[in-house]
């Protein structure tokens, strides 16, 4: 039998996964933020217009989408482009991992698992914070709860890590691989991530007082992203976690200041409100699929 990683076979079932698992990523978007629906009720997709029961052909990924041209098949409502775009990325970003951890022969199976998981939730949790401004709690919090359980059951997870601190602090060194030393890089990863988010929050607070005011809303960072980024760095432990805060920073300030100056260019004027979730999910992915390389980057162009 001809194997996965061989051969197109690996890569057309890949993308059909990561196309499936994006339109099930559609129904967690849609109904968790949403209050009286859940992931099981009701069991087959309505159309939110004309509430008809969807059949199965409404629901194959990418084509259904394509052939009713973005329109419900009963009742012509537009389908947000939300739902392609959620399916595409989500296939995309399983294509890339699977190019990312395929050596050879070899599937490096837990940093792909790691790395599908993570994808996924990041497209739910950027998608829910893009439309609603919240992360949802139902998402972070059972996520930081089973990143604690998964790094203690598969230290795997953190080799890395625990080698790299093995070096540091001393009590680790010479048993870098038991079960407990992982527990406590994830452990420490969730209190760096979480932790440093919080202070940051604490300190716009401080220095945005005057807009955030102006503004009225309450902070200028919702406790949503701290529990997210303390459920990141369960999983990427305290290093890489801080890596992905900064390049979240990076490239919401990036994003940030070129939709003020297309606001400036385009006339029409107004704060442009800003949900961080979708910046901090490109760091967790960046530090996923190339651990450290943000660092690397950043300190060769300071040097
Ligand atoms: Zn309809």
């Amino acid at each position: 039998m001809q194997s996965l990683t061989e051969g197109w076979m690996g890569w057309c079932f890949v993308s059909f996964l990561g196309l499936s698992v994006g339109s099930f990523a559609n129904v967690v978007i849609h109904r968790v933020p949403r209050e009286g629906l859940s992931l099981w009720k009701p069991a087959r997709s309505l159309c939110p217009t004309c509430k008809r029961q969807l059949s199965w052909l409404d629901n194959v990924p990418l084509l259904s989408w394509l052939c009713l041209r973005g329109r419900c098949r009963y009742c012509s409502t537009k389908i947000s482009a939300r739902y392609l775009v959620v399916e595409l990325l989500t296939g995309a970003l399983f294509v890339a991992f699977w190019a990312q951890e395929i050596h050879g022969e070899q599937i490096a199976w837990t940093p792909l698992l790691v790395g599908w998981v993570m994808a996924s939730l990041c497209v739910i949790v950027s998608a829910i914070d893009l439309e609603h401004f919240i992360i949802p709690d139902v998402i972070t919090l059972p996520g930081i709860a089973l990143g604690l359980l998964a790094s203690l059951l598969i230290p795997q997870l953190h080799v890395d890590g625990v080698l790299f601190l093995a070096g540091e602090v001393g009590p680790i060194g010479g048993q870098p691989f038991v079960h407990g030393s992982s527990l406590l890089v994830a452990l420490m990863g969730m209190l760096a991530g979480g932790g440093s988010l919080w202070l940051v929050g604490r300190l716009g607070n401080i220095m945005l007082r005057s807009q955030i005011e102006a503004a009225g809303v309450q902070d200028a960072m919702g406790l949503g992203d701290v529990k997210w980024m303390a459920f990141a760095g369960t999983i990427l432990g305290p290093i890489l976690v801080l890596e992905a805060i900064l390049v979240g920073c990076f490239v919401g300030a990036l994003v940030g200041i070129f939709l003020k100056i297309a606001a400036r260019m385009s006339g029409r004027g107004g704060p442009v409100g800003l949900p961080f979730g979708p910046f901090l999910s490109v760091g967790i992915l960046t530090e996923l699929a190339w651990p450290g390389a943000a660092w690397r980057a950043m300190t060769w162009l300071a040097v």
